[in-house]
């Protein structure tokens, strides 16, 4: 999508402080860490958030590999005890329309309380 912010850092045309990307994911730092450690993982095709798997096979593989690099970079990095967080839609605090996965970690983390 031509105006959005992540479609532009998933294709090098806006720079981030990349960790990992295969051909459908992209991890990066996020640029205000609420967290000792916080990054973001990304499916590089544009779904504006999880509403959009909508059944779609392909879309729902696309989510359960952003989860794994969730999974996979927590350990590499050595977070033991994290969170993984997506926020769905503006009232749950989504500022950027394109899915991602935010993991934080590092410190103790509160209880959801919404
Ligand atoms: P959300 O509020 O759940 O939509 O999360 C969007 C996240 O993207 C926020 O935590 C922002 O700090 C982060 N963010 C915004 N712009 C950038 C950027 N250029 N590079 C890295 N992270 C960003």
């Amino acid at each position: 999508m031509s105006d959005c912010l992540f479609c532009k850092i998933a294709a090098g045309e806006i720079p981030a402080n990349k960790i990992y990307e295969d051909d459908n994911v992209l991890a990066f730092y996020d640029i205000a860490p609420q967290a000792p450690v916080h990054f973001l993982v990304i499916p590089k095709k544009h779904l504006a958030d999880l509403s959009e798997i909508a059944g779609d096979i392909g879309n729902t593989v696309t989510a359960a590999n952003c989860l794994e690099t969730c999974a996979d970079l927590a350990k590499q990095l050595g977070l033991g005890s994290y969170r993984v967080v997506s926020n769905i839609g503006a009232e749950a605090g989504q500022s950027v329309f394109h899915l991602h996965f935010h993991v934080l970690g590092g410190r103790e983390l509160g209880r959801i309380a919404g």
